[in-house]
C-alpha cells in the first residue's frame, strides 16, 4: 500500500498532520494508499508558497505562459493512458471512459493555451479629445480549486489551466477519495516549466477547505461537488470576501416526445443513465414519458438494463465499472430500497450483483424503475448510480413544468423530430445546459460549462470565456498626455460637450 503526498513549492511533501484517509479500489475493494489530510497550518503554509509564487508568474508575459500550456498538452497527450489508469484504479469508471474524460480535460488545456489572444481588452481612442481609453485583464491572485471524487482528471482541469494561464496561481485540493491523478498532473505541469509554487496540491478534508475559504490571501474559489457542500463553501468563501463559483448536484431530465426516433433515444438513455455507472453530474437520472411512448420506452429499455455489462474498469468488455466506495454503494442500494418502499415499479432491479473473482468490489447492476412520481424521494433526490426512474406525463407542457419545479437545474435533454417542440424547450426550460436529440449536452471547452438553480451557487460558469472573467479582474484605463488639452481645475463631472 502506498503513502500518497501534498506537492508544494514545486516538491512532494509528505504529511505532516498524523491524520490520513483510505483510498480504495473500487474493482476489489483492496485498500490501495493512504492519503495525508493537511491540516490548517499546512493548508497556510501551501498559500504563503502560492503567494510568494503570485508576483513573477503574474508579470510572465502571456505568451510564455501559453507555451508552458502546449508543452503541458503535449505531456498530457503522451500520458493520457497513465492519467486514465489512475482514474480507473481508484474511481472505478471504465478505461474507455476514463479516458475520455482525460480528452475533455485536455481541450481545456488547448484553450489555455490561446490566452494571449483570450486576455486581449478593449481599446477607444479619443474617448474625449486627447484622451484615450482601454481594459486590461489582470489575475485576481492565489486562486484555489477544490473538486469532487466523479473525474478526478476532468474537473480539475476545469479550473487551473484557465487560471494559471490567466497569471494568477493555485491551490488544488481534490477529493480524497482518488486524489493520485491530480497528483501525477502536478508533476507534468511541472515538467512542463511550470515555475515553483504557482500550482500545489493539498490532499485533505474539511480542515484544508475551511482554511482556504477563511484565509484573507486567497483571492477566489472554484467548487465541484454536491449541493449541500456548494452552498456551504459559495457562503463562507463571500462572506470571507472572496469570489466563489460552486457547482453543486443535478438531477437531469430527459423529455422523450411520441414523435422521437425510439431506438435512438433508448441508445441515449443506456449511456447518460449507465455510463459511468450513473456518477456524473451530467447522467440522465430522469426520464420523462410523454404521451403513448411510454410503455414502447420501457420495453425497449428495461433488457438493454438488464443484459448491461458490468466488470472492472480495466476489462475492455465492462460497460459498467464498480461504483466509488462501500458508502456510496449502500446509500445507492438505499434509495432503491426506497424507491420500492414508495411504490414505484422496479422493473430492474441491479441490486445484489456478485461477480467471480471480484467479491470484494463495490459492483451494483442497472436499476429501472416506472411510475415514478415527483412526490417520491427516488425523483427529487441526486441517486448518482446507475437507476434510472421513468415518469410518465401526458404532454409537452406538464414535462417543462415538472423540470422547471425541480430544486437542480444543470443538464437537461429533449428527444423529438417537432422543431417547434425542440425549439419551445430550449427556451422555456430553466437549466443551465440543453440537450436536443443529444442526450449529455457537455459544453466543449471554448464554451463554458454551468448549472443554474441549485446546481451552481455564483456568477460565473466553468471554463471558456466565462473562466477566463472569473480569473481576472478588470481594470479601465483613461489616459491624456500632458500636451493634451489643459481645461484647468474641473469641479464638475466631465461630460462630452
Ligand atoms: P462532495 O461534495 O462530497 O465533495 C466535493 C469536495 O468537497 C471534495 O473535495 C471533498 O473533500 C470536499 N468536502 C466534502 N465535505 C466537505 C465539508 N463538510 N466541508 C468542506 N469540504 C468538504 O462531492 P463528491 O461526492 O465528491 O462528488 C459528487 C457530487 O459532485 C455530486 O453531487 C455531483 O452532482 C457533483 N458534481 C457536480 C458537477 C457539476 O458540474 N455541477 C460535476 C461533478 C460532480
Amino acid at each position: 500500500m502506498q503513502t500518497l503526498w501534498h506537492f508544494v513549492g514545486g516538491n512532494a511533501q509528505s504529511g505532516k498532520s498524523g491524520r490520513f484517509g483510505d483510498v480504495f479500489n473500487p474493482a476489489t475493494g483492496e485498500l490501495s494508499a493512504r492519503v495525508p489530510l493537511a491540516s490548517a497550518e499546512e493548508m497556510r503554509g501551501a498559500i504563503g508558497v502560492a503567494q510568494a509564487a503570485l508576483a513573477g508568474w503574474a508579470a510572465t508575459p502571456p505568451l510564455r505562459r501559453a507555451r508552458v500550456m502546449f508543452k503541458f498538452k503535449e505531456l498530457i497527450e503522451k500520458h493520457t493512458d497513465d492519467l486514465a489508469r489512475l482514474v480507473t484504479a481508484e474511481h472505478g469508471k471504465t478505461f474507455a471512459d476514463a479516458k475520455g474524460s482525460v480528452t475533455r480535460g485536455l481541450e481545456v488545456v488547448e484553450f489555455a493555451c490561446g490566452i494571449p489572444h483570450l486576455l486581449k481588452g478593449e481599446y477607444t481612442d479619443s474617448v474625449g479629445g486627447g484622451i484615450d481609453a482601454w481594459s486590461m485583464r489582470h489575475p485576481v491572485g492565489v486562486c484555489a480549486g477544490i473538486t469532487p471524487f466523479n473525474f478526478p482528471a476532468m474537473v480539475p482541469l476545469w479550473m487551473f489551466p484557465v487560471a494559471i494561464a490567466c497569471g494568477n496561481s493555485f491551490i488544488l485540493k481534490p477529493s480524497e477519495k482518488d486524489p493520485s491523478c491530480s497528483l501525477r498532473l502536478v508533476e507534468l505541469l511541472q515538467d512542463a516549466g511550470l515555475p515553483d509554487g504557482v500550482l500545489n496540491v493539498v490532499n485533505g478534508d474539511r480542515e484544508a477547505v475551511e482554511t482556504l475559504l477563511t484565509d484573507p490571501r486567497v483571492a477566489a474559489i472554484s467548487f465541484v461537488g454536491s449541493t449541500p457542500i456548494a452552498e456551504m463553501i459559495y457562503r463562507v468563501g463571500a462572506a470571507h470576501g472572496k469570489r466563489v463559483q460552486a457547482l453543486g448536484g443535478a438531477k437531469n431530465h430527459m423529455v422523450v416526445m411520441p414523435d422521437a426516433d425510439l431506438e435512438q433515444a433508448t441508445d441515449a438513455l443506456m449511456g447518460a443513465a449507465y455510463g459511468s455507472a450513473g456518477e456524473r453530474c451530467m447522467a440522465i437520472s430522469v426520464a420523462v414519458a410523454v404521451g403513448k411512448v411510454a410503455d414502447a420506452l420501457v420495453e425497449k429499455l428495461s433488457p438493454r438494463v438488464a443484459a448491461l455489462k458490468v466488470g472492472p474498469g480495466m476489462d475492455p468488455d465492462s460497460e459498467m465499472g464498480p461504483l466509488v466506495t462501500k458508502e456510496h454503494w449502500q446509500k445507492v442500494t438505499g434509495y432503491i430500497d426506497q424507491g420500492v418502499k414508495e411504490g414505484a415499479r422496479l422493473v430492474v432491479d441491479g441490486r445484489g450483483l456478485k461477480l467471480q473473482g471480484y467479491e470484494g468490489g463495490y459492483y451494483m447492476g442497472g436499476s429501472l424503475f416506472d411510475n415514478v412520481t415527483p412526490g417520491m424521494r427516488i425523483y427529487q433526490e441526486e441517486i448518482f448510480g446507475p437507476v434510472l426512474s421513468v415518469v410518465r406525463l401526458p404532454d409537452f407542457d406538464s414535462a417543462v413544468d415538472l423540470i422547471n419545479k425541480h430544486e437542480y437545474g444543470n443538464g437537461t435533454a429533449i428527444f423529438t423530430r417537432d422543431g417547434d417542440a425542440a425549439r419551445e424547450f430550449t427556451q422555456r426550460v430553466q437549466v443551465g445546459m440543453v440537450g436536443v436529440n443529444v442526450p449529455i449536452p457537455v459544453p466543449m471547452a471554448f464554451h463554458s460549462f454551468g448549472g443554474w438553480k441549485r446546481s451552481l451557487f455564483g456568477d460565473h460558469h466553468m471554463h471558456g470565456m466565462e473562466g477566463v472573467r472569473f480569473y481576472t479582474k478588470m481594470k479601465a484605463v483613461t489616459s491624456r498626455w500632458p500636451t493634451g488639452l489643459r481645461a484647468g481645475a474641473e469641479f464638475t463631472m466631465p461630460t462630452m460637450k
